[in-house]
Formats: C-alpha cells, structure tokens, sequence
C-alpha cells in the first residue's frame, strides 16, 4: 500500500488490500484512518511521521478498524520513498494485536515493561533478532509541558507517546519511567541518535521546543548469556537510569549492567544488615480512612532509609537474597513500641510474602506483643505481593496465629501477581487492599470500575473487607465509594510523613459526620 501526503491511499494490492477489506480499486483515494481502530490512530501517524526518506521502521502492529472495535491486529512496515513525492510505501501482514502498556498513549509503566521485555527477549531468542534497549531522557519537558494549554499538552505527550512506541520492536515496547525519563525496546541498529531526534520532530510539530533537550543511549541486548540474565541485566539497567538518568551513564552493554548490579546488590545487601542491626531506618506514616465517613482509621508504616526515596530496590534486593525477614521484624518492633508510646494510633506494618512463611516469624510476632494486650489489636500486617507465596498452607496457618493474638491481616497489592485470587481463596483475610494501577485507571473510567464492583462483591461475601490504595483525586475517591470499597488510601489523604499526621477532614458526608459514626473492622 503507498499512502501520500493528504492521507490517501494511493496503491493497494495483495495483503494491503485483503487486510483493508476491499479490492484495491475501491481503496484508492480513501483514507488510511477508515482501516485501523481508532484507537491506533495516534500511533500509526506517528509511524508516518517518523519515516524519513529512505529510512526503514516497522514491524509495528496495530488493529484493524471494526464495526464495535477491538479488531484482527495486522503489522505494518514502512518507508518513506524519495523520488515518491512524499508517498509511504507500507507493508502489511497479518499479525497478534499489540501488547501495549496500561499508561497514557498505550506506554507501559517499569513493571509491564519489563514484562513485555521477557516476552520480547524470549521471542528474539527464537528468530535470531537483535534487540537493544535505549534509553531517552528530556531535559526540560516537566517545566514546558506546565507552561502549555490543556489542548497542547495532551498532544505533546500523545505525539511523544507515539514516537517512542512507533519506533519500539512491534510497536508496543515503550515505557515511561519517571519524570522526563523514557524506555524502548527496539531492533538493534545502534543509532539511538536519531530516535532522540524523532521524539523531539514530533513533539516540535505540535509545540515550540524551546529548553527541550533529548538525550538518547542504548544497550545491546545481547551478550554470552541465558535469555532470563538478559531479562534481569535490563532490569538493572532501567534502575539505573530511573535513578541517575542519562547523567550517571546507563550501561552500555549487558556485561557492563551485570557487574555493576552485582557492586551495587553487595553495598546495598552491607547497608541492609548494618540498617537492620543498629536500627538506623525510620518509619513514614500513611493515613487510610474510612470512604463512608471519611474518619481516620489507621496508619500504613513505611521503611525509609535515610531519605524520603522509596525503599522498593532495597526490598527487591533483600527478598532476593532471603534479607527480608530481619528487616520485617525490625519494623514490627518499632512499630510496637511506637503504639506502646501513643495508645490512640493504629498501625500497619508491611511484611513480604517471604516472611510470612517463616517459621520464626509467628514466634517473633508472639514475642514481642504476646505480654501487651493494649497493643495487639491496633498493630495490622500488610502481605505484599513483591515476592510469591511459596507455601499458602503454611502462610494462612501464620495468618492464623496473628489474628488469634488480636491482629488484623491484609492482602496488599491485590491484582498485581497472578496468584492473588488463589491468595484470597486460601488464606483468612480482614481486609483484602486494590492494587494501585486500578485504582488510578479509574481516573479514565473504563473497564477497571466493573473489576472492582465484582471484587468487592466477592469480598463482601467471603466477610473481608476492601481498601483502595493511591487515590489521588475526588473523582477516583467518589468511583471506589460508589463501588463500595471500604477504605482509602492515597495522596488525596496524605503522603507518607515523618510523624502520623492527620488527614484533612474533606471527605466525610456531613450527615454521617453528625450521627458520629463509630465502626470498627469485624
Ligand atoms: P505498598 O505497601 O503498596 O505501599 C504503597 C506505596 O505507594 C508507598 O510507596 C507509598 O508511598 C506509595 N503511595 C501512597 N499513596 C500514593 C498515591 O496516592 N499515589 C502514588 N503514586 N503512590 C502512592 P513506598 O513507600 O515507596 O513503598 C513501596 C513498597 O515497598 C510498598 O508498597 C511495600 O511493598 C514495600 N515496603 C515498604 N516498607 C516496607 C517494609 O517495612 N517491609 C516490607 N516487606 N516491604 C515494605
Ligand atoms: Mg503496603
Ligand atoms: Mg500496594
């Protein structure tokens, strides 16, 4: 198929035509737009866009434009030709929809990009392509975006969102991973320049891109090792560049991210143990409310180390070297004797899916609150999901001595594994907490408000109750009351702070307010 520069199909023969439903002659003069979901619009403009003379791109697969949507997904490569007076030149076959990630313009966030990564390095493995990873960071977007209009800044970040994807191996392989900092994953060919260069053509046809500068590196996926040491080399090195950026020079090659990851794991697993021994962390405190009455109900304590940056790594890197259970039961006994020193506060410590299963960690449990009945039912534990379960049976008869010593129990990030309704199935909950990404699609409306009606259904009938963590704004907060979730979470109520401190009272129904409602859990 050859598309000129108003859009229009020019030529259509063969698979161009058959995928686009008609014989060529009825396609002639029509535009490309009538044959792909218009969800893909946005993404194959971009493909166009970034076809420059002579240069190939593509594979990149979309779908098809079907009467209700969700069509046949097709790929698609192009080519810009020279002595074509502009026209592109298009390959079509017919191909898997699109993986794309759950983020604005289709980006994934790190967790389905490293996801869509495996899927991408394991099917490499298979045809012999090359991959590399590049990494792009805008220096300047965060303060032009600001200065811009609502209208201009949406198509800012769908035209970026569209040239990151249409360059990326099958069109669904970019991800946004922090501010002004971006991932793709695409066919070797070594000249991350001219990515960086496209990303920012594009935004400068919709924006002046004055103060905007791009920079762009790459790393070859590839090196004399198995595909999951590729998969996990990538993960190093997208920590490292969502750490330092491009300023602290991410890895050029996979030997280069192993052995820095290897350096890195060993300070932080000396920085881990001494933390834990001389107690040196600190607790931020969260508030969670009831939704009903927008009151208080307890605190979520989370681990810093020194600074107010996120402890996620730290925990990664200790569940993977069976580090974590010390640092677990430290936070239980600070926790203890800070609800020892204020009888009013309730609070919920973390405690990984490692953990729980650990013989001592019942034992320890015991120990330290076992003597002080005052404290048991204000301290909750929070199972997280950053690690499996490995044995359930022996993770709900843990659960069970906890509760039995007056504890509450809940299952954090629920949805983000995929054995979370095997969790909720076999293990004996109080309250079950929504992983954040649906909670946060709310925003867009969508399918996520149905997921979350049915599970706190479920819930209801199995007598556990429900907590929705990052809600960020009123409308999410009124779409988790309106599905009848119990608690709330989020930066709507408060970021993690150095002292428990309380939420604005905004949310409570004023009547509510007035009856003086009093719950509590059970
Ligand atoms: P989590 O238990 O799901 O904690 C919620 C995380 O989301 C926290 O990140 C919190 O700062 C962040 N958050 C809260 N509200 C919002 C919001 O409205 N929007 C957004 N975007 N984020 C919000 P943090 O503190 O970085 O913790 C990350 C994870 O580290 C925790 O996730 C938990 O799995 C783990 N963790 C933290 N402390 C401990 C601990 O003492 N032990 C264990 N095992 N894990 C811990
Ligand atoms: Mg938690
Ligand atoms: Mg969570």
């Amino acid at each position: 198929m050859e598309v000129g520069v108003d859009e229009r199909i020019v030529f259509a023969v063969g698979a161009a035509a058959t995928l686009a439903g008609g014989p060529e002659q009825s396609l002639i003069g029509r535009s490309w737009r009538e044959f792909v979901d218009p969800g893909d619009h946005d993404l194959i403009e971009a493909l166009f866009l970034c076809a420059q003379s002579g240069a190939r791109l593509g594979p990149v697969s979309a779908r098809l434009a079907e009467p209700g949507g969700g069509g046949r997904g097709f790929a698609i490569r192009v080519c810009r030709l020279p002595e074509n007076r502009g026209a592109v030149s298009c390959a079509l076959t017919r191909a898997a929809p699109p993986f794309v990630g759950g983020a604005e313009g289709g980006l994934h966030d790190l967790q389905s990009f490293e996801a869509a990564g495996k899927r991408l390095i394991e099917a490499a493995q298979a045809t012999g392509e090359q991959l590399e990873l590049a990494f792009v960071e805008l220096a300047g977007l965060e303060s032009l975006v600001q200065g811009l209009p609502q209208a201009t800044r949406s198509a800012v970040q769908t035209r970026l969102a569209g040239a990151l994807r249409a360059q990326s191996a099958g069109g669904g392989a970019a991800a946004r991973l922090g501010a002004e900092r971006y991932a793709v994953i695409r066919g070797a060919d070594g000249n991350p320049e001219a990515l960086g260069a496209n990303v920012m053509r594009l935004i400068g046809l919709v924006a002046e891109t004055e103060g905007l500068t791009v920079s762009a590196r790459s790393m070859a996926l590839t090196g004399e090792v198995s595909p999951s040491q590729l998969a996990r080399s990538m993960r190093y090195a997208l920590e490292d560049f969502l750490r330092d950026g491009s300023a602290g020079g991410p890895p050029l090659s996979v030997q280069d991210a192993l052995n820095r990851s290897v350096r890195r794991t060993l300070e932080r697993a000396n920085a881990l143990g001494s933390a834990v021994a001389e107690r040196s962390f600190t607790l931020a405190y969260q508030p969670v409310v009831w939704l009903k009455t927008g009151a208080l109900h307890h605190y979520e304590a989370l681990v810093r180390f020194g600074d107010d940056a996120s402890p996620f790594p730290m925990i990664r890197m200790a569940e993977e070297l069976d580090l974590i259970e010390g640092l677990d039961l430290a936070v239980v006994e600070k926790a203890v004797s800070t609800l020892a020193a204020d009888p009013k506060l309730r609070l919920a410590v973390n405690v990984s899916g490692r953990t729980i299963t650990s013989p001592a960690f019942p034992t320890c449990v015991e120990t330290l609150v076992g003597d002080k009945p005052a404290i048991r039912d204000r301290l909750i534990f929070e199972i997280t999901e950053s690690a499996a379960i490995e044995d359930l049976s022996v993770a709900d008869r843990h659960i069970q001595v906890l509760r039995r010593l007056g504890c509450m129990v809940c299952l954090d990030d629920f949805g983000a594994g995929a054995a979370s309704l095997a969790y909720l199935q076999q293990l004996s909950l109080d309250v079950v907490k929504i992983d954040g990404r649906y909670i946060r699609e709310l925003q867009h409306g969508g399918r996520q408000s149905t997921f979350i009606r049915h599970l706190v259904g479920m819930c209801a009938e199995l007598g556990v109750k429900t907590l929705a963590e990052m809600v960020e704004s009123a409308e999410v907060e009124e779409a988790v009351r309106q599905a009848g979730v119990d608690f709330g979470q989020g930066y709507l109520y408060g970021a993690p702070s150095a002292t428990p401190a309380s939420p604005p009272s905004r949310t409570a129904p004023v009547a509510a307010r007035r009856r003086g409602v009093v719950e509590s859990w059970g």
